[in-house]
């Protein structure tokens, strides 16, 4: 008998950057596996996972690469952004550097990464309300300013990770159809 099988359409390429500890690890377990490690250990080396969702009746791949601690010394490389179609920058709402870093990591994207690039920023750590130091409005402010699509989320709880990264992978969809 004929095998039904589905049949990818694209495979977008996805890298997550920023600050080292904002949650980037975290961010794409809760989208990859739905998952949240409450003692994960960072690992040497690039890894990615892959998490197939359908978008305008499309199959799309979305192959989201993590810089698994790389960021920290500084060596993350042109090959993290070969080929990447979207960004998620990630910043804590609790640490005011890595909001502070966020302008650092566009010019990295906007030098290393193809021009058509679509960036989302993330404000992660949402569910920690009492220890808010970065302001939703100075963020909205700044992704206007840059042309970036912009998301508070929480990896702990999961709030807002599947609809950022739905966003993001419509958008770069838009651009390559
Ligand atoms: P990375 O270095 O950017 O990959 O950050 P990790 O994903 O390793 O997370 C750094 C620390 O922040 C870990 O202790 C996580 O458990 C914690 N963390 C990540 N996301 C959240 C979140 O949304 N809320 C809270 N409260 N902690 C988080």
């Amino acid at each position: 008998p004929e095998r039904i099988q589905e049949k990818i359409d694209y495979v977008f390429k996805v890298v997550v950057i920023g600050d080292s500890a904002v949650g980037k690890t975290q961010i794409l377990s809760r989208f990859a596996k739905n998952e949240f490690c409450f003692d994960s250990k960072s690992t040497i080396g690039v890894e990615f996972q892959t998490r197939t969702v359908t978008i305008n009746g499309k199959l799309i791949k979305a192959q989201i690469w993590d810089t698994a601690g790389q960021e920290r010394y500084r060596a993350v490389t042109s090959a993290y952004y070969r080929g990447a179609l979207g960004a998620m920058l990630v910043y804590d709402i609790t640490k005011r550097q890595t909001f502070d870093h966020v302008a650092r990591w566009v010019e990295e994207l906007r030098s290393h990464a193809d021009s058509s690039i679509v960036i989302m920023l993330i404000g992660n750590k949402g569910d920690l309300v009492e220890q808010r130091v970065v302001q939703t409005e100075d963020a909205v402010e700044f992704a206007d300013d840059q042309g970036l699509f912009f998301s508070e989320t929480s990896a702990l709880s999961g709030e807002n990770v599947n609809s950022a990264f739905l966003k993001l992978l419509e958008e770069i969809n838009k651009v390559v159809s």
